[in-house]
């Protein structure tokens, strides 16, 4: 469920670079050239460490953004490429991961044979749909879509139980819009109805694409809005989904049935044969009232349309280039601002990876990730670890009772470095390179009986929810664990040569990030086995939200575009782990430095600048305005400028480094900052 992993993700999604010669050493080097030194670091620390770099790489057309980060991500992508195609070449034996690795992509590669199909590979789900006659066969074509994962109304998945951690429940979680939010249908104001309109004629052109006469397709398209619009009306916001007791509901299926009395469950579990799932979590009651209303409600004509437009809009990407363009015309460019389309290769390769995440990842780790990286980086992990501990102790706010359990939640957090231990077994998903949807299709059904198969079980927790060539990493608050793969732990976030300033600032930070997670405003709420437990005094509570209120006062105040502002709230557990994960990540490299001699300049800079300066290169980013504009409403993550004129400004060691006082604009007055971890 990338769902919950986006919200405990540490960076977005994208990121960059590294030579391809594997045997040259990378030295950290903080060019001036990356900079912008007309700018004092004062005034806007960001321009002043990243001015350079964002003039030297302006935005491609194809991406909305692009920042050091998206750097890595497109590197990595070049490096999976090489180990796919080389896969594809091999003309591997049938049922090898090589085989379905390299048939999965060629299937996609092969846009002569998807153009030459055109819709044909959906044809039969449409039909389904198409002589739905009754609400019996009704419920049977809802369960079916989401055997496939086309995910019509709702997620259906496994996950620990947020109160057992250690047992595998089901849940329920509000989808079926397909805008990326709530708000987008419900904001009065131009953009939003600008984009409603983008969004209708989008549907529009994928019946019209299926079959449909036009004025026909403009029909069904408005009554598709009409229909979402009362999803989008009765799902929670993003804000309601952050508190983790109010989506914690676990009910039986009588009791699911008495919840929402008109929606036929049991017909639906036993489409998804899932005929006795025991607890369910329903985390948005409210939404699937409103599910069932619409089921009694709505004429078979209305669920028509609007099942046949899930199923377009989820399938559009992997037909003809009709589709794709169509696809293009809305996401990517009416939502993001992008010019073009990633080259095809990028986006096979996203779906190839998605299918095969674990299967490319054990050929990506044979062959990218040095075991000295995963030394080095356990030694990282344990020296946070310690700081994070001796920063809990000088805590002024916290009580010693309070404290006492932060130190039994810190010391229990599990730590998981590169790549899995056991590899997952895709010996049954069939793949073949006939047809791209279909092996999209297989890959979705293998993963939701993957899924379903872990009800009612113990929670493996060896088991990761991110590949290791994946630039990124996650904590789940319900495992309590931090998860680093294979593929973030390269420059600009960590060098395996490199000098400790630089390296406790990049990737030093990026784990003490994760680890106080456990500690934002979410994590405080899971003990330390996991579970959603309050092991706060009620007085540390009061203090904790005072503090981080600081927090949210001053990402408010950021005018990301004309007239629109940061929401602290939505991005006030990142903005936490930000500011927690460089305090921790200073005072360890501190540590460090203990009984040791000060380390020289490197590079006309010394050791603390060069902590502060190694954290920011990380955020260096251009970004579409239209972005700026999505990423405000959906993205618990601050733009990459906040990321760092935020937290930075809030710390006394940021002042000393680069002489910055009161005549400053970044300065903010000792009695004004926040003092968190
Ligand atoms: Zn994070």
């Amino acid at each position: 469920m990338h769902l919950f992993i986006a919200f405990i993700a540490i960076g977005v999604c994208f990121g960059a670079c590294q030579t391809k010669e594997k045997k040259v050493l990378i030295k950290p080097s903080i060019t001036t050239a990356d900079m912008d030194l007309s700018v004092n670091p004062g005034e806007n620390f960001y321009q002043y460490a990243n001015g350079g770099w964002m003039k030297q790489h302006p935005l491609p057309d194809e991406k909305s953004r692009y920042g050091s980060f998206d750097k890595l991500a497109e590197d990595s992508k070049e490096k999976v490429k090489l180990i796919i195609e080389r896969a594809a070449a091999e003309n591997a034996e049938d049922g090898t991961l090589a085989q379905k690795i390299g048939d999965f992509y060629a299937a996609g590669m092969d846009i002569e044979s998807i153009n030459a199909t055109s819709y044909n590979p959906i044809k039969p789900l449409l039909e389904k749909i198409a002589q739905v006659d009754s609400k019996e066969n009704l419920i049977a074509v809802i369960s079916e879509l989401q055997t496939k994962q086309l995910t019509p109304l709702f997620y259906f998945y496994s996950s620990a139980d947020q109160k057992n951690s250690d047992m595998t429940i089901a849940g329920v979680y509000q989808s079926g819009l397909g805008m990326p939010d709530r708000d987008y249908y419900l904001e009065d104001n131009e953009t939003s109805e600008k984009l409603r309109e983008a969004y209708v004629a989008y549907l529009t052109k994928l019946f019209a694409l299926s079959g449909h006469a036009e004025a026909d397709a403009a029909a069904l398209a408005k009554t598709v809005m009409t229909f979402e619009t009362y999803l989008a009306t009765a799902s929670n916001t993003r804000l309601e989904n952050r508190n983790p007791h109010a989506i914690y509901n676990k009910v039986n299926v009588d009791e699911l049935t008495n919840m929402a009395p008109q929606f036929p469950w049991q017909a639906y579990l036993n489409g998804i044969q899932v005929t006795e799932p025991g607890d369910i979590n329903v985390n948005q009651p409210k939404f699937i009232k409103e599910v069932a209303r619409l089921y009694e409600e709505e004429s078979l004509e209305n669920w028509k349309a609007f099942l046949s437009s899930v199923v377009l809009r989820k399938t559009a990407s992997y037909l003809d280039d009709e589709f794709v363009n169509a696809n293009f015309a809305f996401y990517g460019e009416a939502l993001s601002g992008k010019k073009v389309n990633e080259p095809r290769w990028k986006r096979v390769l996203d779906s190839t990876n998605g299918a095969l995440g674990e299967a490319v990842g054990q050929l990506f780790v044979a062959e990218y990730f040095p075991p000295a990286a995963k030394v080095r980086m356990d030694k990282l992990v344990e020296n946070l670890r310690i700081a994070f501990g001796q920063r809990v102790d000088q805590l002024e706010w916290m009580s010693d009772e309070t404290k006492h359990a932060a130190h039994e939640k810190l010391a229990a957090i599990r730590v998981k470095i590169g790549y899995p231990n056991k590899w997952r077994d895709y010996s049954s998903l069939a793949i073949s390179d006939d047809s791209y949807l279909d092996n999209v299709l297989a890959s979705n059904q293998f993963d939701f009986a993957f899924d379903m198969s872990k009800i009612g079980k113990p929670v493996d927790k060896d088991e990761w929810h991110m590949s290791p060539q994946t630039v990124n990493a996650y904590y789940s608050p319900v495992g309590n664990e931090v998860v680093f793969p294979a593929a973030i732990l390269q420059p600009p976030f960590f060098y395996l040569d490199g000098d400790d300033a630089v390296n406790y600032g990049a990737i030093g930070v990026v784990i003490g990030h994760e680890m106080t997670h456990g500690f934002d405003d979410q994590g405080r709420q899971y003990g330390k086995d996991g579970n959603l437990q309050d092991w706060w005094t009620k007085d540390d509570s009061e203090r904790f939200d005072a503090r981080t209120q600081i927090l949210v006062d001053q990402f408010n105040a950021f005018e990301v575009l004309d007239e629109t502002f940061a929401n602290g709230e939505l991005s006030l557990g990142e903005n936490i782990a930000d500011l927690g994960g460089l305090c921790i990540s200073y005072q360890a490299f501190h540590n460090s430095l203990e009984g040791k001699e000060a380390p020289a300049d490197i590079d006309g800079f010394n050791a603390d600048q060069r902590f502060f300066l190694g954290y920011s290169r990380v955020w260096a980013q251009n970004i579409r305005d239209k972005e700026i504009l999505k990423r405000t409403k959906e993205d618990v993550h601050s733009l990459g400028i906040n990321r760092v004129n935020g937290p930075l400004p809030n710390m006394q060691q940021f002042y000393d480094a680069f002489n910055i006082d009161v005549t400053h604009a970044m300065f903010i007055a000792a009695e004004e900052r926040a003092t968190i971890w």
